[in-house]
């Protein structure tokens, strides 16, 4: 890998590692941060005195690198190079280089805050600003401090914003390896297209038969759209006649395909034939694809965005940042003078494009972060004053206060509970941590931790959510026991423990269209989950003997405390539901759910959902029925609250917030939080 620009500057990022606790290291994608960093500070020696941990925002990347990395210092991956993401450890005590997902190294800093074990700990692809590197970056600048003699920190990014990170860090030395990068000529289209993917169809052909060899990658948004496109281009490429093109390869790439698939791109493609490889932005700065010369920029991105004031995820499909645009560019051009297609006029790029993408930590639910920060009693904990590169608005910080205050995370003062304790230590939402305890509770935890793994598993495992229908109908359907009538959670409940009854057999998988990789990834993290709560939890009974009714009615009554602040009721006249949240709103049941009204036409009164989604309008996603009386003390809990007391915990003085600077959907109840000293 010696012709990869990083490798150049070997001995000057070494020289600066040795003299500075941090050091911030820009480089464009593809010139070999991660791959080369962790092995230069291995052959330096810094691995004798600890582990090089190098984080990574996306499972894949961590994968991916790993393995590129244990071969190309001929080793087995899993033994001195190793990694570990969320429910899949493939370290050993030999592991000397550890690539992990910024969640996972996070989860470590909770049994082991000084995370003594690292020697050097590199950020790696934080231009990504996910919201668990951006809270990495906060808790690194706490670290240094404290093993200011055997730590380094280095963080790497593909963009430019690398001063500022620079200026988080006290000014820390910022090093830039200049890429060599080749002219990118750009296209852009007259007008947005009706249909990008018609359009990138259309696009990707035209080089085909035009334009000399050289891969061509086209970034579309999602897995859909990426798997009609790859089926479109495969017809349309069979249909050329033989002999008139180069032959060509047609492969896609996003987060959910299986590792064997995603190595696919690394391997070089046969001579006089052409790549197209069909991509989400993972290929943006992620993975590095070789041999690319033209790039299909579409402009879009899938994002998932919350809205603290409805507690409402979105899906969208948004325009790209204009560093995104440049990114996508960039790619075309790693190994010869390339060119960009873009899909969209240069008006769009230049007056609608954001200059930068919004970072994730301004458009997630932080009730996850904020329990992580409260427990790791950092001394002087002020949520408010804790040092992020770029805070999150107050109103997202109190939300998450709130929800961790109706499931008894924190207390009424803001301070953390033992039940947040525990809580925090599961790999899981707040809200599936609390249903396992109060089901360990109830004698139903192994039927919870079955429902938790369910929902944990990427892809949806209700039966007949499978987008291919034909399939379907050859299959005869699922016989449950009854108990469908509770919703989601029970019947993902049901069809585990039939999978069970059938010895985990991968053909009974198969015949009713479940994911056999989908019900093993489950299977493992059921038992991890298991393991965890034997070790965190007092008196776990993980095999408890319920009557099979008993267990789902205490199995729903768990779920009622763990969401409580996920609950609907449903409005009287029709079959629509008011959430009975901090802002109450009218929902629907998702047309997906296994939920249905019953002989008279009527929902159940109480539900609580696994999520709101906003499609074409608001809908809860995974439903499970409640009772009233268990709905009935959350909501004297909800009645009694009273914000300022709890953003005490370290949260500051709470203000009413002054017209003008508010948000409409909030005129009338917003609150700001203003540090102690700012009054
Ligand atoms: P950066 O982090 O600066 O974007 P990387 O270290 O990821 O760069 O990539 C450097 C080179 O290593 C690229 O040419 C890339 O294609 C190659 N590479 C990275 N991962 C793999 C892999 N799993 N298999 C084969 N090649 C890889």
């Amino acid at each position: 890998m010696a012709n990869l620009p990083i490798v150049q500057f070997e001995k000057k990022i070494e020289e600066t590692v040795d003299q500075n606790p941090v050091v911030v290291i820009i480089g464009e994608t593809g010139s070999g941060k991660s791959t080369q960093l962790s092995q230069m500070l291995h052959r330096k020696g810094y691995t004798n005195s600890g582990i090089v941990a190098v984080t990574q925002p996306r499972r894949v990347a961590a994968v991916s690198v790993s393995r590129r990395v244990a071969q190309e210092l001929g080793v087995r991956l899993g033994e001195e190079v190793g990694y570990a993401i969320r429910f899949e450890d493939r370290t050993s005590e030999r592991t000397r280089i550890k690539y992990l997902t910024d969640g996972v190294l996070l989860r470590e800093s909770l049994s082991n805050p000084e995370l003594n074990q690292y020697s050097v700990i590199i950020l790696d692809e934080a231009h990504e600003r996910s919201l668990n590197t951006d809270i990495l970056l906060g808790l690194m600048k706490r670290l240094v401090k404290r093993r200011a003699s055997n730590l380094k920190v280095l963080i790497t990014s593909a963009t430019l914003d690398g001063e500022k990170v620079s200026k988080f860090f006290s000014d820390c030395p910022l090093l830039t390896v200049p890429g060599k990068l080749f002219p990118v000529e750009i296209f852009y289209s007259k007008e947005r297209p009706t249909s990008y993917l018609e359009s990138s169809l259309k696009t990707a052909m035209d080089i085909h038969v035009r334009e000399p060899e050289g891969d061509i990658l086209i970034f579309m948004t999602g897995q859909d759209d990426i798997e009609k496109l790859v089926s479109k281009l495969e017809d349309k490429v069979r249909s050329l006649e033989e002999g008139s093109c180069m032959d060509a390869i047609i492969l896609p790439l996003h987060g959910s395909l299986p590792p064997e698939m995603q190595v696919r791109v690394f391997s070089p493609p046969p001579p006089n034939c052409r790549r197209f490889i069909v991509a989400t932005n993972i290929a943006e700065t992620s993975l590095t694809v070789d041999g690319v010369v033209y790039v299909i920029d579409s402009g879009y991105v899938k994002q998932r965005q919350y809205n603290p004031a409805t507690g409402m995820y979105s899906l969208d499909v948004v325009q790209i940042s204009k560093v995104q645009a440049n990114q996508r560019a960039g790619r075309a051009g790693r190994t010869r003078p390339g060119k960009c297609y873009r899909l969209y006029p240069s008006r769009v790029y230049n007056d609608d494009f954001l200059d930068v993408t919004v970072p994730e930590i301004q458009r997630s639910s932080l009730a996850g972060s904020v329990l992580y920060l409260k427990s790791l009693d950092l001394p002087d904990i002020d949520i408010l004053k804790f040092d992020f590169l770029d805070p999150p608005s107050t109103e997202s910080l109190e939300d998450a206060l709130k929800q961790l205050y109706l499931i008894d995370a924190i207390d009424e003062n803001g301070s953390i509970t033992s039940i947040g304790r525990t809580m925090a230590e599961l790999p899981l939402e707040p809200s599936l941590s609390r249903t396992l305890i109060e089901a360990n509770e109830y004698g139903c935890l192994s039927q919870a931790l079955t429902v938790a793994a369910m929902l944990s598993a990427e892809t949806n495992l209700l039966p007949g959510r499978s987008k291919n229908n034909e399939k379907k109908r050859k299959y005869p359907p699922l016989e449950l026991p009854d108990g469908s009538g509770f919703g989601d959670h029970i019947q993902l409940l049901q069809i585990y423990e039939c999978w069970d009854e059938n010895d985990y057999d991968i053909g009974w998988c198969k015949d009713y269209d479940l994911q056999v990789r989908g019900m093993m990834f489950v299977k493992e993290v059921r038992k991890q989950l298991s393991q965890i709560m034997q070790k965190i939890a007092k008196d776990v009974q993980v095999n408890q003997s319920q009557k099979r009714r008993q267990s789902y009615r205490n199995l729903r009554k768990a779920l009622s405390i763990g969401f409580a602040s996920q609950l609907a009721e449903r409005m009287r006249h029709h079959n629509g539901f008011r959430t009975l949240g901090f802002k109450p709103q009218l929902v629907q049941v998702h047309p997906s759910s296994v939920l249905k009204p019953d002989d008279d036409g009527l929902y159940p009164n109480y539900v609580v959902y696994h999520e709101l989604i906003a499609t074409s309008r608001p809908y809860m996603r995974n439903v499970c029925a409640v009772e009233r009386q268990w709905v009935i003390p959350i909501l004297e809990k909800l009645d009694k609250l009273d914000v300022r007391k709890l953003s005490g915990g370290g949260l500051g003085h709470v203000e009413e917030i002054t017209e003008g600077n508010t948000p409409d959907l909030l005129k009338k109840e917003a609150v700001i939080v203003t540090a102690p000293e700012e009054q």
